[in-house]
């Protein structure tokens, strides 16, 4: 990573931009905008339209449009292949610009930003071209007299609406199974993170997606989300985002066309170390990146650490030296690891629990407190809290921010009785060498994905999705594709 050119790019000026509805950019038909501040110093980056439910209306009419006649879905699947691959290698050679002009609006350091987001984003698109012409369909066991086949058939229009936590990497993880069954899409971003993904659909059109199966609107979830959500001529919804939000899209979804939902919520996530553990030092300083790295702002973010009680103090010891030596400060500083809070808002979340927690009985080891005032910008120190109980707000609700909870446990049981104490159901890890009880953790504890001897490690080969309350359905791997079908049955007499 070359620091002069990360500095190139964000000196460049952004122009105002309007959302991509039918291949053309267009500002939002009432002519509202909304700025764009930069978590980095709080100044003003640009405006995007702040979009109504007429826009919404007219980027699902173009999509439906572009899914009837079809101009995508009927092109042979070695062409729509070569259009995705194209379109990830523009992604790879925009990478710099399309990272650089993402952290200037969320705030992620940009030595994760790149890899996780154009370099994820393109690695998912490419993913899915290669997959779409080597997954078939089924034929049936049915008697000699009968030819049963099932078809997987897009499902027509797809509305996506995605957090600011990584835009890019989630924004394809939707992106890439969808398009490359043929479906058209309406595209959502965050508020606050909305200008990557919009280069991102500009990118699409010049590697040869035709205009309108893939819409972009920008502006506020509670209009054009609520648009989306209650259109009825989408068909599947997809979500990555809050809890609280992801039950508006049930309701609209029941108050409109029993659209299919598929939700991607929040977690949090125990990492349960035992005294056995291999390496309490790695263990350590991967326990303080997994829920420190983009400030916290992780869906999967480790962010219950229930340590064995032996062990305690010193790895708590362990854990706070790791965090301290993290560089908080600019995202665009390549030695930066820790960015910014995405908004003064989440800020004051965060802080928020912080109180609550001293108020509840807890200790603040480390952090606790906003810095880098001087900046403008919205910075949090790494922060970790023990002798939280179980009960406690901070090991129940999600903070998505810079903050650690640490519980102590004594057996295996208690372990697995605090582990699965939330309504969450996402990710967690377990430290240990004991081949056994690596398994036994793995199947006890309630997630979507269990890490062992390692935190938050993953490719596009497997699923993500959460339990409980983390959600419905999965991101990536072969299953995502399940999402972006409808199985048809063939019964043909012979
Ligand atoms: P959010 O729910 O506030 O917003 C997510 C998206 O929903 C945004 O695009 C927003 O504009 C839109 N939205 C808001 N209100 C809406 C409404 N009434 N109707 C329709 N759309 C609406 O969440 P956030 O604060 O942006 O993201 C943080 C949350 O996302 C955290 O809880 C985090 O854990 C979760 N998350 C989950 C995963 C996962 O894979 N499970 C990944 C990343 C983030």
């Amino acid at each position: 990573m070359d620091q002069s050119q990360i500095n190139a790019q964000r000196a460049q000026p952004i122009a105002p931009r309007h959302h991509l509805i039918d291949g053309k950019h267009m500002p939002a038909s009432d002519g509202a905008t909304m700025e764009v501040l930069s978590p980095i110093d709080g100044q003003g980056l640009t405006t995007i339209a702040n979009g109504t439910a007429r826009d919404m209306e007219a980027a699902v009419a173009s999509a439906r449009a572009a899914f009837e006649d079809r101009r995508w879905a009927g092109q042979p699947p070695a062409a729509r292949k070569a259009v995705l691959r194209r379109w990830a290698e523009l992604i790879e050679a925009n990478a710099l610009e399309l990272a650089v002009l993402g952290v200037r609006d969320n705030g992620t350091e940009i030595s994760m930003a790149l890899k996780a987001e154009p370099g994820s984003a393109a690695g998912t698109i490419r993913y899915y071209a290669e997959a779409l012409d080597k997954v078939y369909g089924e034929i049936s066991p049915t008697p000699g007299d009968i030819l049963g086949l099932i078809h997987k058939e897009p499902v027509g229009v797809v509305g996506a609406i995605v957090p600011w936590n990584f835009p890019l990497m989630i924004g394809a993880w939707k992106l890439g199974p969808a398009l490359a069954k043929g479906n058209s899409v309406v595209l959502k971003p965050a508020e606050t993170a909305s200008l990557s993904l919009l280069r991102l659909a500009d990118l699409a059109l010049e590697a040869g997606l035709p205009p309108g199966v893939l819409n972009v609107v920008t502006g506020e979830g509670a209009v054009v989300g609520e648009a989306l959500g209650l259109s009825m001529d989408v068909d599947v919804l997809v979500f990555t985002g809050s809890g609280g939000t992801g039950r508006r899209l049930l309701d609209y979804a029941a108050r409109s066309n029993l659209k299919r939902v598929y939700l991607e919520l929040g977690g949090k996530s125990p990492n349960i170390v035992f005294a056995d553990a291999p390496d309490l030092d790695e263990a350590a300083k991967v326990a303080a990146a997994g829920i420190f790295r983009n400030a916290g702002q992780v869906c999967v973010a480790g962010s219950r650490l229930l340590i064995e009680d032996a062990i305690h103090d010193d790895f708590v010891a362990a854990v706070v030296k790791a965090a301290e030596a993290m560089r908080v400060g600019d995202p665009l500083d390549v030695t930066t690891q820790i960015g910014a809070v995405n908004s003064e808002a989440q800020l004051h979340q965060n802080l928020g629990f912080v109180e609550t927690a001293l108020s509840e009985g807890a200790e603040v080891v480390t952090g606790g407190a906003r810095i880098l005032d001087e900046t403008g910008g919205y910075y949090m120190a790494p922060t970790i809290v023990t002798g939280v109980t179980p009960d406690a707000t901070l090991a129940q609700k999600e903070v998505f921010g810079p903050v650690l909870s640490v519980t102590a446990f004594t057996t295996d049981d208690d372990a697995i009785r605090i582990a699965n104490s939330t309504v969450y159901g996402l990710a967690g890890a377990v430290w240990t060498s004991n081949l056994s009880r690596a398994h036994r953790m793995v199947r006890a504890v309630r997630t979507g994905v269990m890490h062992v001897n390692t935190y938050g490690g993953a490719d596009g080969t497997v699923p993500l999705g959460g339990v409980g309350q983390s959600g419905n359905g999965s991101d990536k791997s072969l299953h995502a594709l399940d999402k972006y079908v409808n199985l048809k049955t063939a019964w043909i007499k012979l």
